[in-house]
């Protein structure tokens, strides 16, 4: 906690680095920053037992702000934690400990367009929406779609690791940048090398990207661009088993197309969520594509040979127009009626496997998420495959108990027990715990068995980089 010593040359100090109109306290600023969207901060906050309680907030206006803050908190000890659009899931960015929220929002400009070399600068408090409407207009595309691209920003997608909608085919985020503009733990801007790759020791862009802010403050990045596609088309197949839809995956994505989407819903997920949504009656396991280019042959080409190797895999092809709703409509799922809220309770298992286990994650995880929750708070659990590999893929599954126990602490211990189940036999069936929402507070007790030995690593790491431990302290499970 932050001593009242520290607090005094808090108050101060911050108003000389940003400026007064920069500075929230108090009550304001833990109202303001009381949550992120990982449904227990939510729930905490809403019962007036806010996880996140900042003593300061500031919203820096330049990186030498950035810069400055932190060398004033890493003086005093302070802990230290960045918010982005606050739209993270695990918990990462409340100020659990106290200290300073860091919010980087106003660093939201577009420093320069190459259009030559189809990459851009763009500091890292742009909301992504924002930032791909502004590109477009231009002709030219960020391609990060993440589904909560009106709240998160392009330094919150680096710092957790994120994945967009059209991730198969452009890429996760970590394949986007460039490089990036940084803030050290103890106050120094740094600037990787702005290039997609090199052979000059380790990379140190990569270090950051993932790091959720234990590790620095990101600032700004070089990404790459893309032209916006001419052509998109549809394919949406039904299959009557899972196990069809996932070996017409693979062998998509094995031989060589590439789908900008490609999204299979299990048979609970096709009938509850994507029905809805489409406006379709939909009982099988559903995958729904997209492939998109410059060329419309070329695009008309590739989702003609996805079409064969469905069929080929006893699928059904669907009207190509719920596809195209599906596209209209892609963020329906992610705001009410169709995402939850209290007295809900809520969250994903969402992890990655290759192939050679990705049916037995499914089975052994789903099984373990159902077997987890009494059944008279009636759990239902939609889970589909998405952001899919050469070598295998994410499985989401999204479980909500429509009505937990009104008290805060049992709805907590139910919400971990369900949660804990399906981390741990995703892990067991040879899974790792998570894809492209990062680890926050939610699985940062599972980092030891994620990484074993590797755990020491990552704490020496964090210890040299971070002495003092100001930067996001305990998120990572980094102590
Ligand atoms: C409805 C919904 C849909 C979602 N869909 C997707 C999706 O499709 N794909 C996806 O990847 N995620 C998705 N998410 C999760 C979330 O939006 C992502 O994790 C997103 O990347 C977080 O960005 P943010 O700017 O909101 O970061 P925040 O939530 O503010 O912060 C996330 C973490 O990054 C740190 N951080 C933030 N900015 C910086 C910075 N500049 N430098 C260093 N550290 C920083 C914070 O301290 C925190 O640890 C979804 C969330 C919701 C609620």
């Amino acid at each position: 906690m932050v001593t009242q010593d520290a607090k005094s040359i808090l108050a101060h100090a911050l108003d000389k680095i940003v400026g007064s109109e920069n500075v929230t306290t108090g009550a304001a600023a833990q109202s303001k920053y009381a949550s992120d969207q990982w449904w227990y901060a939510i729930a905490a906050a809403a019962a007036g037992e806010a996880i996140s309680r900042p003593d300061v907030a500031v919203s820096p206006t330049s990186p030498e702000q950035v810069a400055a803050v932190v060398k004033l908190a890493n003086s005093l000890h302070v802990p230290v934690t960045p918010w982005g659009g606050g739209s993270g899931v695990q918990g990462a960015a409340n100020a659990d400990r106290g200290g300073i929220i860091l919010d980087l929002k106003k660093l939201d400009k577009t420093r320069a367009i190459n259009r030559k070399s189809l990459t851009c600068e763009v500091e890292a408090g742009k909301i992504c929406k924002t930032f791909e409407e502004e590109l477009n207009a231009d002709g030219l595309s960020f391609t990060h779609y993440p589904a909560s691209t009106e709240w998160a920003t392009i330094g919150g997608s680096i710092a957790a690791r994120g994945s967009g909608v059209l991730s198969t085919k452009y890429g996760k985020i970590e394949d986007h940048i460039l490089n990036l503009e940084f803030v050290t733990p103890t106050g120094e801007l740094v600037t990787t090398p702005a290039v997609p790759r090199h052979a000059v020791g380790p990379e140190l862009t990569q270090l950051l990207i993932g790091a959720e802010g234990t590790l620095g403050i990101i600032t700004a990045a070089t990404v790459k661009l893309h032209a916006l596609p001419k052509k998109r088309v549809f394919v949406v197949a039904a299959f009557p088993t899972l196990g069809e839809g996932v070996a017409a995956g693979r062998e998509i994505m094995t031989s060589g197309l590439k789908p900008p989407v490609m999204r299979l819903y299990d048979a609970d997920a096709a009938a509850h969520s994507l029905s809805r949504a489409v406006g379709a009656e939909l009982e099988l396991t559903t995958l729904v594509m997209m492939f998109d280019g410059e060329y419309p042959e070329l695009v008309e080409h590739e989702a003609r040979i996805a079409t064969d190797i469905c069929q080929n895999h006893s699928a059904t092809i669907l009207p190509d127009s719920i596809g195209a709703v599906w596209w209209d409509k892609r963020y329906v799922f992610y705001y009410p009626p169709y995402a939850p809220e209290l007295p809900s309770i809520w969250g994903t298992v969402d992890v990655v496997a290759d192939f050679e286990h990705i049916e037995a994650v499914y089975e052994e995880t789903t099984k373990a998420i159902r077997a987890a929750c009494p059944a008279e708070f009636n759990l239902s659990l939609n889970t589909h495959f998405s952001h899919w590999y050469e070598w295998g893929s994410m499985i989401y599954a999204r479980m909500k108990v429509p009505t937990g126990p009104a008290d805060l602490t049992e709805a907590k211990e139910l919400h971990d027990s369900i949660f804990r189940a399906g981390v741990e036999a995703a892990l067991k069936a040879g899974a790792v715990m998570n894809d492209h929402h990062g680890v926050g507070i939610r699985l940062a007790p599972f980092m030891p068995a994620q990484y074993g030995t590797g755990m020491d690593s990552l704490r020496r790491i964090k210890k040299a980089l971070d002495p003092n431990n100001i930067l996001c302290p305990g998120k990572l499970g980094l102590g």
